[in-house]
């Protein structure tokens, strides 16, 4: 499974919140539930879905999701009626409880700026949101001798989901650049993979720059059986491959996504 798979997945799901914690000075965990959570597939590692909020006049109607998001859902989407299409973004499962039908989702407080970080540090328990399953951008390679994975906090609930999804035999470097230090984490990793938190110490320094650069300084010492994931700032993550690419790991063994751009919405 790779990002890219997410066009052919999909199901739809909706659910409201059901409280709103501020696990950390820069991370809004909302709490969603839902008879649908039930049957919302347990996909493991850094699974993501697209999230369709309230409009910005509170309406939750959702008639212009598609069950799936490839070519003709999107276009679905694009051709509703303006007023009606409920905005969207994308987000990763933090915790997901089938059982209980629950889904913990974790929200980078970026600012005032945009529309899920700023809806989910004012989100009230009862609004409606909808969520379509776009699958896992992680895929284990059998024979990676040494996993590593990098990206900025907007990448931390993937690359916790991975830590806890891995096998534990598995060897590894986790680095995770965050806003300050009081944003760590407790993660779940197998205990041959050094989790790195790295923490910046200026609020205006650009996000991703801590994680480029350790990337930049880590030179793998098989390149050829290196599994990476890369995710967060879009120029980070294209300068982090580009840096592996050229240190020879196989492009077939990066996944990686820009997950948001500086100074770009949606
Ligand atoms: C597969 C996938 C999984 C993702 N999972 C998560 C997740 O679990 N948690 C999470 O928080 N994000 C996650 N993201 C990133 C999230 O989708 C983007 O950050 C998104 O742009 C946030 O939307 P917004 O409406 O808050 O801001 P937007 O409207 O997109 O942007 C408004 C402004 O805020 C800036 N901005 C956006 N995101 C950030 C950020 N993280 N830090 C600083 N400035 C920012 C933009 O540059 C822009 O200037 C994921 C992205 C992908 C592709």
């Amino acid at each position: 499974m790779a990002f890219t798979d997410g066009r052919k997945i999909g199901g739809l799901y909706t659910a409201e919140v059901l409280r709103t914690d501020r696990v950390t000075p820069h991370m809004v965990r909302v709490t969603f539930t839902g008879e649908d959570l039930k049957r919302l597939p347990v996909r493991g590692y850094d699974q993501w879905f697209r999230l369709f909020l309230p409009r910005r006049n509170g309406q939750t109607d959702f008639a212009a999701v598609p069950e799936r998001f490839g070519m003709a859902g999107y276009l679905k989407y694009l051709t509703a009626k303006s007023g009606t299409r409920p905005p969207f973004r994308n987000y990763t499962v933090r915790e997901l409880r089938p059982d209980l039908g629950e889904l913990d989702v974790d929200f980078v407080a970026h600012g005032d700026q945009g529309i899920a970080g700023p809806w989910a540090r004012r989100a009230q328990a009862g609004e409606r949101v909808a969520l379509i399953d776009q699958g896992r951008g992680f895929d284990p390679i059998d024979d990676a001798g040494f996993v590593l994975l990098a990206g900025d906090e907007s990448a931390l609930p993937a690359i916790a989901g991975i830590l806890r999804s891995l096998p534990r035999s598995t060897a590894g470097l986790a680095i995770i650049e965050i806003p300050t230090a009081d944003d760590m984490q407790s993660v779940e990793a197998p205990c041959g993979v050094e989790v790195r938190w790295l923490a910046r110490t200026d609020p205006h320094e650009r996000p991703g720059i801590l994680a480029l650069e350790a990337v930049h300084a880590y030179s793998p010492a098989q390149p050829a059986s290196l599994q990476a994931y890369l995710a967060g700032e879009q120029r980070c993550v294209a300068e982090s491959r580009r840096h592996l690419v050229t240190a020879g790991v196989p492009k077939s063994r990066i996944a990686f996504t820009g997950y948001w751009k500086v100074g770009r919405a949606g």
